[in-house]
């Protein structure tokens, strides 16, 4: 057919023009030191900056994945504020102005060995996005619920820094685990809880929307590191006036995904919404009654 015979004509045509191209022209040739190819690279202050940077999954710690890891060099590496745990959940991590602290069962704080490996860890690079001066807050949920109206995006993660004095603050931390491990919901059981009074500190905190939830706690998580760095934990409760407040948007979500058998061999039907409730958001009855 005409249409046919102009179309092969017409390719015939094409890889005759490509093959006197090729055999004309001399092929270019990309190696790492050709001044023709560079590859460009990104400034290290570049999105990652910006981004909350995870750890393994919360569904994964909740499946009793609580050994080995990330070193905590690679947290370091990844963000100067945020929260965790250790390996074989001994204590709550609190990473804040780039030192990781490690705040024990025993009620003791101290610099983490870097060396140590995280099950589950959220940190980012804080840079102020803004501020509240004098910021009260009468209970912990009313504190989440300030936020939730006050924080200028509802749908992205913030970190949340708060410093200032501590009328009331209930904190805990868990004992580490050896195996057979129990699971999360039953470890925090076990959980070792301190009240405090009148005490200057940071409270440090991270907030994932809702659309999060298969990966991390949605909501509020608080841990909370005092001035002399003596005290420290979970937060489960607080109270506190003229607290200086300020927050952190983050503009992307990175996630290390875990590479253990217990992660590998993990199912989201193994948790429930109700178990992580449980092992993150519980707080103390009777200072915060909701
Ligand atoms: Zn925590």
């Amino acid at each position: 057919m005409p249409t046919t015979s102009h179309s092969t004509w017409h390719v015939i045509t094409l890889l005759a023009i490509a093959l006197f191209t090729l055999g004309c022209e001399p092929r270019p040739v990309f190696s790492p030191n050709s001044s023709t190819h560079r590859v460009t690279e990104l400034p290290a202050a570049s999105a990652d900056q910006e981004a909350l940077v995870q750890f393994s999954l919360l569904a994964a710690l909740a499946a009793d994945d609580y050994t080995g890891g990330p070193p905590l060099t690679d947290v370091a590496a990844a963000g100067d504020f945020g929260i965790g745990t250790f390996n074989n959940l001994d204590g709550e991590m609190i990473v804040l102005d780039g030192e990781i602290y490690q705040a024990v069962a025993d009620g003791a704080v101290r610099p983490a060995d870097l060396d140590g490996t995280t099950p589950f860890a959220a940190v980012t690079f804080f840079k102020e996005d803004g501020r509240i001066d004098n910021f009260n807050a009468a209970t912990l949920t009313d504190l989440d619920e300030q936020l939730d109206r006050k924080l200028p995006r509802r749908n992205s993660p913030y970190a949340i820094r708060i410093d200032g004095e501590f009328a009331e603050l209930t904190l805990r931390s868990v004992p580490a685990q050896t195996p057979p491990f129990r699971p999360l919901v039953e470890v925090v059981k076990d959980q070792v809880t301190w009240q405090h009074h009148n005490l200057r500190g940071t409270l440090i905190g991270i907030r994932c929307p809702e659309w999060m939830s298969e990966v991390n706690v949605s909501g509020y998580h608080w841990h909370f590191l005092s001035d002399d760095q003596k005290t420290g934990g979970h937060v489960l409760a607080c109270t506190f006036q003229d607290a200086s407040l300020r927050f952190d948007e983050c503009t992307s979500v990175v996630i290390h995904i875990p590479t253990s058998s217990e992660f590998d061999n993990f199912s989201t039907d193994q948790v429930s919404d109700q178990d992580i409730e449980k092992i993150e958001r519980q707080r103390s009855t009777d200072q915060d009654p909701k």
